[in-house]
């Protein structure tokens, strides 16, 4: 059964004294939304961007007066195990669908659908998991949303011809980038990147002591140079890459430490398959892997990017990326991957962006090397994402979609 995920209960207060243009805006905006029945549907209430944007979405939009909920599918290994390919495929893997994994992915699909007893005013459904719901609830009256956060830029043509029709039942679509729309989409297209929460236990303020206290605690005390890599464990965040960069590093900086922090995530079966290569690689060396089942959650993650001197993002392929607007807000320079969304946060500065684990290597010396001018950086990173990369943007974008559509 499809889980309903209660969020409890938001005030807006801190925001209101923080960002109050921000919230003056959507506060008027969600006046003529009062009520309205909105529902969120992905496939994991944790790990993962977008169980983390939906965290922090639900429940403002919760606070502004609209009836917001979330519910998470349900579905078993198998199912995804198929969708993880989906979604490995439509970033351009190499992926032969069968009939059998069609039918797993309808199957599932039909029994959350069934499931979905109540209406709504509008529905958004997130990524390609629970995409044909859609076309099995027929008859509801909710305006439909399917919202796409991964680079579909250059799918697979099977994977992308067997959802296409399930998608041109959508009202609208909404895509990170305009690179991302690939052929064939004809309904309303909308391009809205997400945003980071920035009072999210994640992302608030966090002394500089007790960030400290907190890396102590985790097992990795600031007693030298902290590089640093938040990521699921999956093959397009190429955390074996980051692991080369740092033996690369680790030749003129003996002393540096590697971090690398990972969620595992309800709907990615291959999280444990990496993070075994990953220990296997490790082999020697000041590296250290933590991940959500040790307890390394939000503060400790927010620790981490705010002490941490540099911080890797070494994508091969990426949707957004929120961990780079993360570690931006925070003032910590990043050497990132160029790919998907990674650019476009980087655009007013904050680090580098790199294509190989030599250049990844190389930059973050030269962060560790100039720690005055990468200090300068990280400010101008911070001021880039206050301006274009808070969740307050993405609401705003949010409704104002759904008044276009009302
Ligand atoms: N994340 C986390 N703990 C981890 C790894 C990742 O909390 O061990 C969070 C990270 O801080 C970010 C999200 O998961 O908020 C990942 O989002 P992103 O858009 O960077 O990548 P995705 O996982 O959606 O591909």
């Amino acid at each position: 059964m499809p889980r309903r995920i209660d969020v409890g209960e938001l005030q807006l207060s801190m925001y209101e004294s923080l960002f109050p243009s921000e919230i003056a805006a959507l506060r008027d905006l969600s006046e003529r939304l009062k009520g309205v029945r909105v529902l969120h549907i992905n496939a994991t209430p944790y790990g993962g961007g977008v169980s983390e944007l939906l965290r922090s979405i639900v429940p403002m939009e919760r606070a502004l007066g609209i009836d917001s909920s979330w519910i998470v599918i349900s579905g078993d290994e198998r199912f995804f195990n198929v969708t993880k390919s989906f979604h490995n495929a439509l970033q351009g893997d190499t992926y032969k669908l069968t009939p059998t994994d069609k039918e797993t992915y309808l199957a599932y699909n039909k029994l959350n659908a069934d499931a979905l007893t109540e209406d709504y005013d509008f529905i958004f459904v997130h990524d390609p998991q629970p995409v044909a719901i859609r076309h099995m609830r027929p008859s509801t009256k909710a305006r439909w949303i399917w919202r796409c956060h991964i680079d579909t830029s250059n799918p697979n043509p099977q994977v992308w011809q067997f959802l296409l029709p399930f998608i041109h039942d959508y009202d609208a679509v909404i895509f990170t980038m305009r690179e991302f729309v690939p052929e064939g989409i004809t309904g309303r297209v909308d391009i809205i990147p997400p945003g980071i929460d920035p009072l999210s236990p994640k992302n608030m303020e966090l002394p500089e002591d007790i960030s400290r206290h907190i890396l102590n605690w985790v097992g990795a005390p600031k007693d030298g140079p902290i590089i640093c890599q938040v990521s699921r464990f999956d093959p397009w965040k190429d955390p074996l890459g980051v692991i080369a960069a740092y033996r690369l590093i680790a030749k003129e900086k003996p002393d540096v430490r590697l971090i690398l922090i990972g969620s595992m995530a309800l709907d990615d079966p291959q999280g444990w398959e990496i993070y075994d290569k990953i220990i296997k690689a490790k082999n020697k060396g000041n590296i250290h892997i933590f991940t959500n089942f040790m307890g390394v959650a939000d503060i400790q993650v927010n620790a981490f990017q705010r002490v941490a001197d540099v911080v890797i993002q070494k994508s091969k392929k990426e949707g957004f990326g929120l961990v780079v607007s993360e570690t931006l807000w925070k003032g910590t320079p990043i050497v990132a991957g160029r790919a998907g969304g990674i650019p476009m946060q980087l655009a007013g500065g904050g680090g580098f962006l790199v294509d190989s684990v030599e250049e990844t290597a190389k930059r973050a010396l030269e962060v560790l090397d100039n720690p005055g001018p990468a200090a300068e950086e990280g400010r101008r990173g911070r001021r880039y994402i206050r301006e274009h990369f808070l969740i307050m943007r993405l609401i705003k974008d949010h409704l104002n979609l759904l008044l276009s559509l009302a």
